[in-house]
């Protein structure tokens, strides 16, 4: 297996630490609103990692963090707290806000066929930890209180820009290139590891601590989290490629500080998705979720053979027609495999299909080869079948499974009713639960001008 290591700025040949075992954190989702359709974008590209190297024969072991406290409009530890924001946009507490878009959130993975990662903790669970952590910190003369809070001094810390191999004076903190201005820091690139005072004191999720009643900084959960699920050294590190810069680079400071050793092997990140107005994201609203491009009539597996086009580590732009040619391709793909007879073993064609995901994950060339597979007058129609369904087991686009038709049109029926009579009372709760439900059932509904009409994903 060859991976692009962003430490080494090299793809290279993937040794793990364990021969035949590999360990891999994930930075997961911050929980604060629907997860867009850039951050599943990252999490297809980890599953097709963690799927070929399942299926190169390693036994693969995945932990991922859930954000549910911490992260602050800003990387650089500047503006409100995103969870607090979700609770007063939806006049609901944090811990409803967080609780609600963790189950959105795994079910937009299940929907997209994405294996749940092996281990999963919630940053708010690991509180006792974090103390632990910084304390460690403290005694070791990493950390310091100013104004309340404790910092982290990255100028005790040598090659603290290793990841990014940014000067410091250019690094630019947080994905907007903003530098942080709270001036309890010693230095501007310092970040927090535990708040007791901010500027917004209404901060509902707040502990204990031997440092005051308050809150963790973001960067330390993926920390804490890796070292608890898969010990002090990991293979793979994960993430999107906005993490580089600041919640990696802080990440790595503070870890290797606490344990003194090497942490992670080979750092992996994965490119964004892009739209004609730049970088998709969550805090600039007008985002696409799963459901919303379901509601738009899309199949989640048509965005995921969209994705699969392309390699990971390239900006990808999303666009209507994009996404049109990828749902008919799709389509008529699918067609043509719930054709093919029943399956007979064969070794045609894996190997290369093995070669294709060794070579830094190469998708575009993976389906590429399925088509290959299907063109092939030499196979027969049940060898094809089997090939094709080995291969699916690493691209996860559901190409056997035939659709339910024996659908209940009058339950659905009664529920656009109920949902155009809550949508008149203004029940707009009621209204998105209710198409939800729908979603759940596989029924995408479009409201137009003379109604709602609706069609079987
Ligand atoms: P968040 O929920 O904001 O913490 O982000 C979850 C994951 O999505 C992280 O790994 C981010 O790096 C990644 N991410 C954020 N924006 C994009 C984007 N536009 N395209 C792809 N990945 C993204
Ligand atoms: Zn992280």
């Amino acid at each position: 297996m060859k991976l692009y290591n962003t430490m080494t700025q090299q793809v290279e040949q993937f040794v793990p630490l364990e021969p035949g075992k590999v360990k891999i954190y994930t930075c997961g989702p911050t929980v604060y609103n629907y997860a867009h359709i850039g951050n599943l974008r990252t999490y297809v590209s980890e599953d097709i990692l963690v799927r070929s190297l399942r299926f190169l024969g390693y036994e693969v072991i995945r932990a991922m963090n859930v954000t549910d406290v911490g992260h602050l409009e800003s990387d650089a530890d500047e503006g409100e707290d995103k969870m607090l924001k979700g609770a007063r946009r939806e006049r609901k507490t944090v811990w409803q806000i967080a609780d609600y878009y963790t189950d959105v959130f795994f079910q937009d993975m299940e929907k997209l066929h994405l294996q749940k990662p092996d281990i999963v903790m919630r940053a708010t669970d690991q509180i006792d930890e974090y103390i632990e952590f910084i304390q460690v910190l403290q005694d070791k003369g990493y950390a310091y209180q100013a104004g309340g809070n404790i910092y982290y001094d990255v100028s005790k810390f040598p090659d603290y820009t290793k990841l990014s191999r940014m000067p410091l004076e250019n690094l630019q903190h947080g994905s907007r290139g903003e530098v942080s201005l709270d001036e309890n820091k010693r230095n501007p690139y310092d970040f927090a590891l535990w708040f007791t005072k901010s500027k917004f004191d209404d901060q509902e999720m707040k502990w204990d601590s031997p440092f005051g009643r308050g809150y963790p900084g973001w960067h330390l959960e993926c920390s804490v989290i890796s070292l608890k699920a898969l010990g002090e050294q990991l293979d793979i590190h994960c993430g999107g490629v906005d993490h580089i810069s600041t919640h990696h680079t802080n990440e790595i400071a503070q870890t290797e500080s606490y344990t003194g050793r090497k942490w992670v092997n080979y750092w992996w990140h994965a490119e964004f998705l892009i739209t004609d107005e730049g970088r998709m994201s969550k805090s600039k609203g007008g985002f696409l979720s799963l459901s919303r491009l379901q509601e738009l009539g899309y199949d989640p597996m048509d965005y995921k053979y969209f994705l699969l086009g392309s390699h990971y580590r390239k900006q990808l732009m999303f666009s209507d027609e994009g996404m049109d040619s990828a749902r008919t391709a799709y389509q008529k793909l699918k067609e043509r495999t719930l054709a093919l007879e029943e399956a007979i073993e064969t070794e045609a064609y894996l190997d290369q299909f093995k070669a294709a995901l060794a070579d830094d994950l190469n998708t575009a060339n993976a389906l590429t080869l399925l088509y290959a597979v299907l063109k092939d007058d030499s196979l027969k129609s049940g060898e094809k079948r089997y090939i094709i369904q080995q291969m699916d087991t690493v691209l996860g686009l559901d190409l056997f499974r035939e659709k339910e038709h024996d659908l209940d049109v009058e339950t659905i029926e009664r529920l656009i009713a109920e949902r155009n009579a809550a949508k008149s009372e203004k029940n707009w709760a009621r209204a998105d639960e209710i198409r939800q439900q729908l979603i759940d059932m596989g029924i995408s509904i479009m409201d137009g001008k003379d109604g709602t009409t609706w069609k079987v994903n």
